[in-house]
């Protein structure tokens, strides 16, 4: 890189910045700022990258370029993105870039047209290419495929996944009703399980995989969603600026007057649920929202009866919320219903089909066992103070919503069902790799699927490198990259990983976060990829104390995961006085929802003890499922970027996207290359590039004898490229100094 001319060198914002080197040290290297001439500063050699001659030039695919490295990927979607190109590629991986504005005609049904049956690369890079290279593989290698959407939240991964849901159907349907009920099951789905948060307006708070289903003739014939882990905390708790999941809302804005009364329902302020985060966003129509929900369920084939059934609930929900507690005042040291509750106690029980006392009674005590004087097993009531009786209405609030969400995507699948399907193609939207300022529960399992989905990236992506070798006859064999199968049994192994550790506290009569923590440290004292977290400012400021927690090295960076609440966000089970209040509910619809609770066998039926069953576990299984299913599919990937925080178009924030680029594996896959032959070119586009500076005689030749005489006449190192059958594979950085040598020597 020292030969004087430009390098990308950090920048605090930008992410990189053009400079020149003007001095190396032992291990850091002086740059001065090429718009900021004397204002120089040090960066570590493994943070400067060679930049291409012309940084204003873009490329549609990343590897056509000299430099392969994160500062040219960044600047290349950079050029792209201020163009309105969001998406770029990297070989066979789409980068996608939310513009957060409609771009006009990128979507458009000509636009569908257009993509249909042709091959990746030889249009603009497109959602629409990345789908139909995988119908099209589905039906040359008759084998199912799988299209992986990642990115973090409002990154743009529900917009992409809808679109090629969409682009399928449309392109290859039938024209039935199944077209069109794989699409509309979208705003259903985003009704139950999307909220607005900081992030984004509609974000998701579950994972999907969603099934298009294909017959012989490679028609659509049905499909088929599987979700994960629904955000439950959310439908008692918000935070700051967040508002609870959309339906709830949009009922209240939107059913009719006589629904609204049947059900009591008034304004969203009047909902302990509703009220604490903001009522209204700007940006969303609640009222139109509704009527809008209303129209996909009746076209999915939901009839009023279910419909009604399921906002009943969600009515039910709320008035559970406003339910309170105060202290009894008597000497039996427990609650009672707070007189300014009105009537809530008793439209809940109206409306999920209790008997209002058995309500009163289920959720102010619980069922005991005594064991005193030997008379094992008599049962008694005992008082619930404020706090639990608190604990106990969100548990309910929880178990009921989520599974109302369970029982709507089930309605759903069954409203595409298929007898036979020869194969499918599956789009998974789930979040990526998260790490927030407090990170909890729900973090921990969302880093471990993505290291499970980082682990097969590699392993495909790897796999598609060599394969592409092979096919251009290069018989090399030499891509390297760093497994990360250590940190996956970190937390999934069998009775040693963490998730069977928390399981194992969850058992015990009385867990503790502090004890699970402990058990972590003690059983991977030296791990790798595990640390406690120490006693710095940060952690002191929020309060966290050193052994409250543990630090995983993941992929794409460290997480310090706070332990409080991993037991309780595991487990997934009601106390069982209201297990069996909800299962015996007079209305069958709630009923339903309920028949399995707490029945799995891990389940032991004692009353007064909580049962255990293990969200960790469940994730865990689901999840192994899945990765089964992507190993037995083709795959392709979508990496979606945010480009700002404020949620605007057209503003780029190179920092911001550098580390997103980093998380999703985008900058490693990168590193991957680099072991190999990243830079490629085809013959005739070298021929046309350089036959200006050839003598006549050579120009005659055909591209690819003219490269081969050329590269030989140069007296190229032979280890530093490679002949394929269209295209000449670069090791390195040595597309660039070939380059230079044919400019500097015509
Ligand atoms: P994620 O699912 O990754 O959290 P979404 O797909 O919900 O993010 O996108 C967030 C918002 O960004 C959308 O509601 C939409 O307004 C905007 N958006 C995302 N992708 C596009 C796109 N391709 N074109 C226009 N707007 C988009
Ligand atoms: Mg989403």
């Amino acid at each position: 890189m020292d030969d004087g001319k430009p390098v990308w060198a950090p920048h605090p914002t930008d992410g990189f910045q053009l400079g020149r080197i003007i001095d190396i040290s032992a291990d850091s290297l002086t740059i001065e700022p090429l718009n900021q001439r004397g204002k120089n500063f040090q960066a570590s050699v493994n943070q400067v990258f060679p930049a291409e001659d012309d940084v204003n030039k873009h490329v549609e695919d990343n590897c056509s370029l000299m430099y392969l490295n994160e500062a040219t990927l960044l600047n290349n979607v950079r050029v792209r993105y201020s163009k309105d190109k969001i998406y770029t590629f990297v070989a066979n991986i789409l980068i996608a870039v939310n513009p957060y504005f409609e771009i006009s005609k990128l979507y458009s049904p000509e636009s569908i047209k257009q993509y249909q049956g042709r091959s990746l690369g030889t249009l603009p890079p497109h959602v629409y290419a990345i789908a139909d290279k995988a119908y099209r593989d589905m039906k040359v290698l008759k084998m199912s495929q799988s299209i992986i959407v990642s990115g973090e939240s409002g990154a743009g991964k529900t917009e992409n996944t809808k679109f090629v849901l969409r682009y399928l159907t449309t392109s290859y349907g039938t024209g039935q009703d199944i077209d069109e009920r794989i699409v509309e099951a979208n705003p259903l789905l985003e009704a139950f399980g999307n909220a607005k948060t900081v992030r984004n307006n509609n974000s998701s708070r579950f994972g999907k995989f969603v099934e298009i289903h294909f017959n012989e003739k490679n028609a659509v014939v049905g499909g088929f969603v599987s979700h994960y882990l629904l955000e439950k905390s959310r439908i008692c708790t918000q935070g700051q600026e967040e508002r609870n999941y959309h339906i709830f809302y949009r009922l209240c804005a939107g059913a009719p007057e006589d629904i609204k009364e049947k059900f009591h329902l008034s304004s969203p302020d009047c909902f302990r649920h509703l009220k604490a985060g903001p009522l209204k966003d700007p940006l969303l129509d609640d009222h139109a929202d509704f009527n809008r929900m209303c129209v996909a369920m009746k076209k999915i084939g939901l009839d009023d009866t279910e419909k009604f059934n399921m906002f009943r609930v969600v009515a039910g929900v709320l008035h559970l919320g406003n339910i309170d507690f105060e202290e009894a005042g008597s000497t039996s040291g427990g609650c009672v219903l707070k007189k300014t509750c009105g009537q809530s106690l008793e439209f809940c029980a109206e409306l999920l089909g209790l008997d209002e006392e058995d309500l009163r009674v289920s959720l102010t005590t619980r069922v005991m066992h005594t064991t005193a004087g030997g008379a094992k097993g008599t049962a008694i009531k005992v008082p619930l103070k404020v706090e639990q009786a608190n604990s106990a209405r969100d548990a309910l609030a929880k178990a009921i919503y989520s599974r109302l969400f369970d029982h709507v995507v089930t309605r759903i699948n069954q409203c595409f069902p298929f007898d036979a399907s020869a194969h499918f193609i599956g789009v998974l939207d789930i979040a990526g790799f998260e790490y927030f300022e407090h990170n909890s529960f729900e973090q921990f399992c969302i880093n471990y699927c993505n290291e499970k989905l980082q682990q097969f990236f590699n392993e495909r992506i790897l796999k598609e490198e060599q394969e592409l070798y092979q096919r251009e006859g290069l018989g090399v064999n030499e891509v390297h990259y760093v497994d990360n199968q250590d940190c996956i049994d970190l937390v999934e192994a069998k009775l040693v990983g963490i998730l069977d550790i928390l399981d194992e506290e969850n058992r015990l009569p009385q867990p503790s976060d502090q004890h699970f923590t402990d058990t972590v440290h003690s059983k991977h004292k030296d791990h790798f990829r595990l640390t406690v977290p120490r006693k710095s400012k940060l952690t002191v400021h929020r309060n966290v104390r050193d052994d409250e927690g543990f630090i995983i090295r993941h992929f794409a960076g460290a997480v310090c995961y706070e332990t409080t609440q991993f037991v309780e966000k595991n487990n997934d089970a009601l106390h069982m006085s209201l297990a069996s209040l909800v299962r015996e509910s007079k209305d069958k619809f709630i009923g339903e929802l309920f028949e399995n609770s707490n029945h799995s066998k891990d389940t032991k039926q004692k009353a007064g003890k909580l049962s255990f069953i293990s969200v960790g576990n469940k994730f865990k299984t689901q999840l192994n499922i899945l990765l089964e299913k992507l190993h037995s599919t083709g795959s392709s990937f979508v990496r979606c970027v945010k480009p700002n925080l404020k949620m605007v178009s057209h503003q780029f924030e190179g920092a911001q996207i550098l580390s997103q680029l980093q998380c999703s594996g985008m900058v490693s896959v990168l590193d991957l290359m680099q072991g190999g032959f990243p830079s490629r070119a085809p013959f005739h586009e070298l021929y046309n590039m350089y036959k200006q500076y050839m003598p006549a005689k050579l120009t005659r030749l055909d591209p690819r004898l003219f490269c081969k005489a050329l590269f030989k006449a140069l007296g190229l190192n032979e280890n530093d490229y490679k002949f394929g059958l269209t295209k000449v594979f670069f090791r390195p950085g040595k597309f660039a100094e070939f380059d230079q040598i044919m400019k500097s020597d015509p």
